[in-house]
């Protein structure tokens, strides 16, 4: 069981006492000692009793429930309150802007417990008449309220991952040969369904086999004999098992794989539906077309890309040769400046930046004038330690609402390079955004745009920009711009790095880790890089350190 697990158990449970109005003092020790226990690097079902007790806030009770969950992933006191709750509060916690007391509030006040029912509500005036509910907290609920809704059977691409290749172990018991196909061997960021092919020669039997598959619940009025459909059991995704002849596996792997304008464009079903291919390849040689990797198929810009670009090497994770935004525990990271170096030097790169959050986030622990110097003391000693290592000094600096950085010019220039980042005021309409986002880009201290549009997927849309014009004053200024690689984030959306790339504007792959486990976040921004057309030669942290520094100093 991994930490963040743990965490969310304790979390869960304070939020459920809250919104019980039960054991008030007990709740407000558990989410200080959940907070303690989210910052420790370490992993916590490892620890020994005696370890735990030193971490702020945890005593013998949390040490009672933290190894229960460790052990079952619950404990008696949280099962005992979910059962007490009606189910369709859970989800109302879910609410980004409703805390468990408000939750509590409508529950009591007006009986609801489902989020329809609350829907309603916002639009009928009644939970405007609440205390404590203005104007704008109804608008902003009945938005979150619509964004859970239309997104709640849709996985991000991690977690799509994770549930595939446990789909794929199950079935290959079953089958000699299983590929993933759809959205998610295109690398698509949001999954909106899982696809898979099987090769059998025995369409009944196939069926028949499916049936006794563990966890996979089959809806019979969708399925036919050609195609399994329905759902794993605690997931709303909707799934599709495709059935294949050895002869006919690569040609149906290609169609399920592409969208239909790009079958289209490679005038697929008129040509090759039914024939019998080996490679994927011979698609495309056929009618004298360059090859397209399976994660470009999406009927876009991909003919044009190849037309431009085809002699050129997509980005592939290997060509990563250092890694620039990062946090420590100076911000709110959870290991020290050194274990995140060390780790990045691990994983074969050659320099580490670190960039931590700056004094306007004070919120995430950013560093003021004085840690800044601190830091850059540290990273100068740590330095001397390694001759094929270094650690670059970089920050994330706020961006203000007015579009200036949040520390004055001399300390901006004591960096390396600045990553400037939008975390506050994200509600922003176009007329504020791009004025703010621009000014910024022009500071002659931005190295790198951070998150352009400030969104979580499947939880909040990020603000509007003009992107067009984003990419010309990254040009004009020397700025590279992020695609921030958390898989929450995957922001620059990858539709537009193909304008990136024909701008000849840098690209950096950075994976915002808070801990060494977020360092391997760097494969989705390397996987959704090369959907939209990353080249090696424009990504930022695939230069050598000394190419790097000299893009950093705008010479
Ligand atoms: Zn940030
Ligand atoms: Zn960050």
């Amino acid at each position: 069981m991994d930490n963040d697990q743990i965490v969310d158990a304790l979390e869960l449970l304070v939020k459920l006492w809250d919104l019980h109005g039960v054991n008030e003092f007990k709740s407000k020790n558990l989410a200080f000692a959940a907070r303690g226990l989210d910052k420790f690097p370490g992993l916590i079902s490892a620890l020994p009793e005696a370890e735990l007790l030193a971490i702020p806030g945890v005593g013998k009770v949390v040490v009672q429930i933290v190894k229960e969950v460790a052990a079952s992933g619950t404990c008696p006191d949280l099962e005992q309150i979910i059962e007490q709750t009606p189910t369709g509060l859970l989800t109302l916690l879910k609410i980004k802007g409703l805390g468990p007391k408000k939750v509590r509030t409508i529950w009591q006040e007006l009986q609801i417990t489902e989020i329809d029912d609350l829907l309603a509500a916002c639009e009928d005036g009644r939970l405007a008449n609440l205390k404590g509910f203005g104007g704008a907290v109804v608008e902003s609920v009945m938005l979150n309220i619509q964004f859970i809704k239309s997104n709640s059977s849709k996985l991000r691409i991690n977690k799509a991952q994770d549930l595939a290749d446990d789909i794929v172990q199950k079935l290959s018991h079953s089958f000699t040969k299983v590929a993933i196909a759809g959205e998610l061997r295109r690398h698509c960021e949001v999954i909106n369904s899982l696809v898979f092919l099987v090769e059998t020669d025995d369409l009944f039997g196939a069926s028949t086999l499916l049936q006794s598959v563990e966890y996979l619940d089959e809806d019979l009025k969708e399925s036919s004999p050609f195609t399994w459909r329905g759902l794993a059991t605690g997931h709303l995704i909707p799934i599709e098992i495709h059935f294949a002849s050895a002869g006919e596996f690569v040609t149906k792997l290609f169609a399920l794989s592409s969208t239909a304008e790009h079958l289209a464009h490679v005038n697929f079903y008129e040509r090759f539906e039914g024939k019998v291919i080996t490679e994927e390849s011979e698609i495309y040689a056929s009618q004298q077309m360059p090859f397209i990797e399976p994660e470009m198929r999406e009927g876009l810009q991909e003919f044009e890309w190849q037309a431009n670009h085809g002699d050129k090497a997509l980005i592939q994770h290997n060509d990563l040769r250092g890694c620039l935004h990062n946090h420590s525990t100076y911000s709110d990271g959870k290991n020290t400046l050194l274990e995140m170096a060390e780790a990045c030097r691990d994983l074969g790169l050659s320099y580490f930046g670190i960039a931590d959050h700056s004094k306007y986030a004070s919120y995430a622990g950013g560093l003021k004038e004085e840690d800044v110097i601190r830091q850059h003391e540290e990273i100068d000693q740590l330095n001397t330690k390694w001759t094929d290592f270094q650690i670059l000094k970089g920050i994330e600096s706020d961006i203000l609402p007015d579009g200036s950085l949040d520390y004055d010019a001399s300390v901006l220039a004591s960096f390396d390079y600045v990553v400037a980042s939008v975390h506050a005021g994200l509600t922003m309409d176009l007329e504020k955004a791009m004025p703010r986002v621009i000014k910024a880009i022009e500071n002659p201290y931005t190295s790198i745009l951070g998150h352009p549009t400030g969104r979580l997927l499947l939880a909040r849309p990020g603000f509007p920009l003009l992107m067009s014009k984003i990419l010309d004053a990254c040009k004009a200024n020397c700025v590279s711009i992020e695609l921030n690689a958390s898989p929450y984030r995957l922001d620059l959306d990858w539709r537009h790095i193909y304008e990136a790339m024909d701008k000849g504007i840098f690209v950096s792959i950075n994976p915002d880790a808070h801990a060494i486990a977020g360092l391997m976040d760097m494969e989705w921004g390397v996987k959704v890089g090369r959907k939209g057309g990353l080249l090696r030669d424009l990504t930022l942290n695939a230069l050598p350190l000394e190419a790097i520094k000299a893009f950093f100093s705008k010479s």
